[in-house]
């Protein structure tokens, strides 16, 4: 198990647990509260269900910095795409180990909480000191030689105070006590699906926002300034001048995917009124004026006012 860890730590991830697999009954309770997006629906409490040959769940932790300016970008998602390489990296050399594992998609944060390691937040995020909410879960199913049988290291705490000031920032998800309402999470509408308008003229960065974590007083205060190669790359108008592929390349292919990037491009450079994005635009009308109806309507709109 020592191995499995060591492991972890090599490819990347700050810090991992091995947990027994076992049902996890709150987080059912909270899908029927409404919590979660569908795409959390195929994901069964029992994750016995879906990996019958497993008998460890491992969740690898991988924590960043946030940036002192994260109204580009916030540094969440090129983090998110290291933890995802990471992952890779460590599933082959688990495979290589001779221990079957595999990427898996269960509730890693209802089972951290539930083991007493990390405590859930008002905003739905983990906490998990001395990190904060800036961390990034990957979790992978294990067949091991002997089970595991995991103590809580660390006593559930209850950190978040429900002060308010993740609701007082948000589009309108965090309703306090932990309720949330992933309809009003600006995430949701950063899949490649038209824009809602309101959802434009509130879009305050690429790829969503992650204002509920920078505000959280529980949170760390330390941060870094963004790489000279994250400003440029996620430019709204470099990526509108067709710079997808270096993109991909910090953020991951699926984010940096045209239904998404280039729709939040058209907005985001409306909203921040960089008026040399118009030529794009127009000529983007030309070529694709169909797909990016809405964004490109609200963008020239705004910044031939
Ligand atoms: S900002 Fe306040 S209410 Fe929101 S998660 Fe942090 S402590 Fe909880
Ligand atoms: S990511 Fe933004 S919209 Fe979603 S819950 Fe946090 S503050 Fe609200």
């Amino acid at each position: 198990m020592k191995r499995v860890r060591t492991l972890a730590k090599e490819a990347g991830f700050t810090e991992s647990f091995l947990l027994p697999v076992e049902p996890y009954t709150d987080w059912t309770r909270h899908r029927n509260d409404g919590v979660f997006h569908p795409n959390a629906d195929p994901l069964v409490s029992d994750p016995k269900e879906t990996y019958p040959w497993a008998n460890a769940i491992l969740i690898c932790v991988l924590a960043y910095t946030p940036y002192t300016d994260e109204s580009l970008v916030a540094s969440y998602y090129p983090a998110s795409n290291r933890a995802y390489h990471a992952m890779k990296r460590l599933l082959e050399q688990l495979n290589a180990h001779g221990i079957r594992a595999e990427r898996a998609e269960t509730p890693y944060r209802e089972q951290l909480v539930r083991h007493g390691i990390g405590s859930r937040m008002d905003n739905q995020l983990l906490y998990l000191e001395p990190y904060g909410t800036y961390i990034i879960l990957q979790g992978a199913m294990l067949s091991l030689n002997e089970p595991v049988d995991y103590e809580p290291k660390r006593e559930p705490k209850a950190v978040c105070d429900h002060c308010g000031r993740c609701k007082r920032v948000c589009f309108g998800a965090i309703r306090g006590d932990f309720a949330f309402d992933w309809k009003r999470c600006i995430h949701t509408y950063m899949e490649g699906e038209p824009i809602p308008e309101d959802a434009m003229e509130w879009l305050p960065s690429l790829l969503g926002c992650m204002r509920c974590q920078s505000v959280c007083p529980k949170n760390p205060k330390t941060a870094v300034p963004v790489p000279e190669p994250v400003r440029e790359t996620l430019d709204p108008v470099r990526i509108l001048q067709g710079n997808r592929k270096a993109a991909g390349e910090l953020i991951g292919r699926n984010l940096a995917g045209p239904n998404r990037l280039v729709r939040q491009a058209i907005v985001l450079a409306a909203n921040r009124k960089r008026t040399d994005a118009l030529p794009y635009l127009l000529k983007l009308r030309e070529t694709d004026g169909e797909r990016f109806k809405a964004e490109l309507d609200y963008a020239i709109t705004l910044l031939q006012k």
